[in-house]
C-alpha cells in the first residue's frame, strides 16, 4: 500500500496547522507513520488521496452509525441546506429532535442543544454548579469529558496517548475544584465527598466509558454512586456523549437500571455534523438562562443543518430498534474473531462489546479501570494497528479508544476482517 500523496499532505499540513491535526489523536502519535489524508467515504469504506481503501471502523469517531453518505441524512441535509444554513432564531427542528431525545430517556425533560460535546458537558457543569450553589466536582481517572478547563484532569485517550495527562495552560485554580475518583471503585467516591470542603454539585462520569478504550461501569457501581448523590443533594451526570445512540437506542439506560440527573449528548445526534445536547428534569433546566439565572449560549447552536442531520439519523433508529441487535451481533462477532486469532497466534487478548461499541485490549487480564487499561501491551498494538492499516482495516489509532459498527458494514466484511487479523496477529 502506497501513503505518497498522504505523506506529501501531512508535510504541507505541518506548516499550518499544529502538528498537521485540528484535533490531536488523529496524528497517529502513539502508533507511528503518517495518518492517511481522506479523500470520501462510502457506507463502510474510507478512500484515502491515494486510492486506497480503507473497512472504516473509526466512523468518525462514533457519529456515523449508519456508515458514510446514508442516503436518508444526505438527502435530509440537502433539504435543509436549500432553506438556509442559520438563522440564529429557532426553528421547529430543534422542537423535534429534543422531543425526540426527550421521550428515549427517563427523568430527561428537557434539553438544550449545542455545538459539540465538549461544549454540552462544560455547559452542564455550569448547570450542576449553579442549581445546587457548590463548587466542587468528581470526575474520574480516564474518563473524557471534552477539553474544557476544569475536565482536563487525567482524561483518558488523547491525553494518555500523548503521556500529558493534564495540561498546560489550564490554571491549578481551575482544576482545584475537580476531585478525581478511580472507575468502579466506590471507596474512592466516598474519599472524594470526605475530602470536600464546599459540598459537591455533581459526580460525572461515562456511565459506558469509551475514551480509556471500552470500560463499562459495573451496574452496582452505579446504583452505589445514585445512592451516594441522593444522600449528599449531588446530581449525578451521565456523560454519553460517546454511548449514546451507540451502545443502545438510550444509552446506558438502554443497559443498566441507574437513571441520572443529567444527560449529555453528541456524536450520534448530529448524524455526523456538529452537535451536542445536555438535559435534566425541567426543575433543573429551569435554572438555565432566560429562565433561570446561569448563562449559557451560542450563536451556530441548533444549527438547523445539523438538526435535519441527526433527525434524519435518529427516526431511522427509533423506526428500527432491532438495528442494534444486529450491530451487537456484528461486533460480537468481529470480537470472537480477534479473540481466536490472537490466541492461535499465542497472544493475550481480552475484549468487550457494548451495542455497535467494541473494544479491546492486549492484555490477560479483565480492564475495570484505567489503571488495569494503562497495563496493555502498547507497543504490540502500535504494531497490530499498522498491520491492519495496510490491509485495508482502519482503526482507531490509540489502544485507549473505542471501535464502531455501523449498519452499512455486512457479515461478509466482518469475516474478511477476521481473515486479515488472522495473519496480522501471526505477524506480530
Ligand atoms: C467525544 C466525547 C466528548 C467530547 O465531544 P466533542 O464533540 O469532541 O467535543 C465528551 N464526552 C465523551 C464521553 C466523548 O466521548
Amino acid at each position: 500500500m502506497s501513503y505518497d500523496n498522504s505523506i506529501k499532505a501531512f508535510e504541507e499540513a505541518y506548516r499550518v496547522i499544529p502538528g498537521g491535526v485540528d484535533s490531536p489523536v488523529r496524528a497517529f502519535s502513539s502508533v507511528g507513520g503518517t495518518p492517511p489524508f481522506i479523500e470520501r467515504g462510502e457506507g463502510a469504506y474510507l478512500f484515502d488521496i491515494d486510492g486506497n481503501r480503507y473497512i472504516d471502523f473509526v466512523q468518525s469517531w462514533g457519529p456515523l452509525i449508519f456508515g458514510h453518505r446514508d442516503s436518508d441524512i444526505e438527502s435530509a441535509v440537502i433539504d435543509a441546506v436549500q432553506r438556509g444554513l442559520s438563522f440564529g432564531a429557532p426553528t421547529t427542528l430543534e422542537t423535534d429532535l429534543a422531543s425526540s431525545i426527550v421521550s428515549l430517556f427517563d427523568g430527561i425533560d428537557k434539553l438544550r442543544f449545542v455545538s459539540s460535546g465538549t461544549e454540552a458537558v462544560m455547559s452542564a457543569l455550569r448547570l450542576a454548579r449553579g442549581y445546587t450553589g457548590r463548587d466542587d466536582i468528581v470526575k474520574f481517572t480516564g474518563c473524557y469529558h471534552g477539553h474544557s478547563d476544569s475536565l482536563l484532569v487525567q482524561a483518558g485517550s488523547g491525553a494518555v496517548t500523548f503521556g500529558n495527562p493534564s495540561s498546560p495552560g489550564v490554571p491549578a485554580d481551575l482544576t482545584k475544584h475537580t476531585l478525581l475518583a478511580q472507575y468502579n471503585n466506590i471507596e474512592s467516591v466516598r474519599k472524594c465527598f470526605e475530602d470536600s470542603v464546599d459540598g459537591i454539585a455533581c459526580i460525572i462520569i461515562e456511565p459506558i466509558a469509551g475514551n480509556m478504550g471500552l470500560v463499562p461501569a459495573d451496574e452496582k457501581f452505579l446504583r452505589e454512586l445514585r445512592e451516594i448523590c441522593d444522600e449528599h443533594g449531588t446530581l449525578l451526570i451521565f456523560d454519553e456523549v460517546m454511548s449514546g445512540f451507540r451502545a443502545s437506542l438510550r444509552g446506558s439506560q438502554g443497559i443498566v437500571d441507574t437513571k441520572p440527573d443529567m444527560v449529555t449528548l453528541g456524536k450520534v445526534i448530529g448524524g455526523g455534523m456538529p452537535v451536542g445536547a445536555f438535559g435534566a428534569r425541567a426543575e433543573i433546566m429551569s435554572h438555565l438562562s432566560p429562565e433561570g439565572p446561569v448563562y449559557q449560549a451560542g450563536t451556530l447552536s441548533g444549527n438547523p443543518v445539523a438538526m435535519a442531520a441527526g433527525m434524519a439519523s435518529l427516526q431511522k433508529l427509533i423506526d428500527t430498534p432491532s438495528i442494534y441487535d444486529e450491530l451487537e451481533a456484528k461486533a460480537t462477532r468481529l470480537m470472537s474473531g480477534f479473540e481466536s486469532a490472537a490466541n492461535e497466534a499465542g497472544i493475550a487478548l481480552t475484549t468487550t462489546v457494548r451495542g455497535s461499541m467494541f473494544g479491546f485490549f492486549f492484555s490477560d487480564k479483565e480492564v475495570g479501570n484505567f489503571e488495569d487499561a494503562l497495563q496493555n501491551d502498547s507497543d504490540r498494538f502500535a504494531s497490530f494497528h499498522r498491520g491492519m492499516l495496510d490491509s485495508g482495516v482502519y482503526l482507531a489509532c490509540s489502544a485507549y479508544e473505542t471501535g464502531f459498527i455501523s449498519t452499512a458494514m455486512s457479515d461478509e466484511m466482518i469475516d474478511e476482517v477476521i481473515s486479515i487479523t488472522q495473519r496480522v496477529m501471526r505477524e506480530i
